[in-house]
């Protein structure tokens, strides 16, 4: 490993509290904030292998799963943090390899940082081997006061405004004079360049044009994400992507038979004829049982309720449809709305759509609202068209179960 990036990301993210127990795993821009650091880490083309510092076994559990999925080459080392910064940056520094030449510190609550800065910034790095970091002007006029001015008037101090940087992160250096900084250090410092200060050695910086700011309170969530849209151009990592909604697409078809009773969405219509089926053959709710298991990324109504298994014998598919929607949620996914289409030549079906969207509602936990259901028949065309059957079709949209 030649250029390690040293990830912190042990934050306790105590601000987050309300939002999340973990603000590096919340979906920024679909995917989890700590995805965008590798991304970043990843396409800058210089960082040869990551240390990430966690604060928990479960966190580094999560950080390893987003890591084999982001950036499955990049060679990762895991280590756990102390209680302080300063303390999590010598644990990664323990777990830095001898060969390391060059250190780039991030703090993984900036998710924005964007690779083209990383890459510049190692090669102010290697240009000049002095440690240097990320950083950007501060607009703000800023006052020092010796005393806490909201109670009492004090006397403050104005530093000269065009002198004055705000830190970020990356901060890159030499590994041997990060390390022996890190073990020399007295007083606790809130950055990595401090460090190297206290040994006396100059910094320098490189300006960022780009916005970097901190995750730190969830009202930054919708910031960064707008940060993330101007400044991403490439699609998200299929395999984290959590898209805001998802959609399946449901069919079935089954023939009529004597002797049996038609069953539609739950209503039993008053007909000479029914459909044959191991359960009661409603075609309506198998189509939508298969759309919502379908958005939910499962196997179909087939393979939860086998026409060989005796349960299912005659079972009412009004309750199938509501344990497809429990299988779904047991997936992590709500329902959203159905939309479905029944095609029969007969009978009559428009008098009883009502009863059958109720029904459909009832089963689904949805407001008659959100089930769209309409009739129609097959023009005479084909078996369908001679009344041979009856065929159903449904679409469901899920949403992710926040
Ligand atoms: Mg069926």
């Amino acid at each position: 490993m030649n250029t390690v990036a040293l990830l912190l990301a042990g934050g306790s993210g105590s601000r987050m509290a309300a939002a999340s127990d973990d603000k590096l795993l919340l979906p920024l821009a679909g995917q989890p904030a700590f995805a965008h650091v590798l991304t970043a880490c990843l396409r800058s083309r210089v960082i040869t292998g990551v240390v990430i510092v966690s604060r928990s076994a479960s966190q580094q559990q999560k950080l390893q799963q987003i890591s084999r999925e982001v950036s499955p080459d990049l060679p990762a080392r895991f280590t756990r943090g102390g209680t302080s910064r300063q303390g999590s940056v010598k644990a990664g520094l323990a777990a830095v390899p001898h060969s390391t030449r060059w250190i780039m510190v991030h703090d993984c609550a900036r998710p924005a940082v964007q690779s083209d800065s990383i890459r510049q910034l190692h090669q102010l790095l290697l240009r000049h081997h002095d440690p240097c970091s990320l950083a950007h002007r501060v607009p703000d006029t800023i006052r020092s006061f010796p005393t806490d001015p909201t109670s009492g008037a004090a006397t403050a101090t104005l530093p000269d405004r065009s002198t004055l940087w705000a830190m970020e992160t990356p901060q890159a250096f030499p590994a041997p004079l990060l390390q022996k900084a890190h073990a020399n250090l007295q007083q606790p410092v809130t950055d990595d360049l401090a460090a190297v200060e206290a040994l006396g050695h100059p910094v320098r910086l490189l300006e960022n044009p780009f916005p970097n700011p901190k995750l730190t309170r969830p009202a930054d969530l919708p910031y960064l994400e707008s940060v993330l849209a101007m400044t991403n151009t490439t699609p998200p990592n299929p395999a984290l992507y959590q898209p805001p909604f998802r959609v399946g697409f449901g069919y079935d078809v089954h023939r009529f038979a004597e002797n049996r009773p038609l069953v539609l969405a739950g209503v039993t219509f008053d007909h000479p004829r029914g459909l044959l089926g191991h359960s009661d053959a409603d075609v309506l709710c198998h189509a939508a049982a298969d759309a919502v298991l379908g958005a939910a990324g499962l196997p179909d109504i087939g393979h939860f309720f086998p026409n060989t298994d005796p349960r299912w014998k005659d079972a009412d598919s009004l309750h199938l449809l509501r344990l497809s929607v429990r299988h779904a949620a047991d997936a992590g996914y709500h329902l959203l709305n159905l939309d479905l289409t029944v095609i029969a030549e007969e009978p009559k079906i428009a008098p009883q759509l009502d009863a059958m969207k109720q029904n459909l509602a009832d089963a689904t936990n949805l407001p008659v609202s959100a089930i769209g259901l309409k009739a129609t028949t097959h023009e005479g065309i084909g078996a369908l068209g001679h009344a041979h059957g009856i065929a159903a079709h449904a679409v469901a949209a899920l949403a992710p179960q926040s």
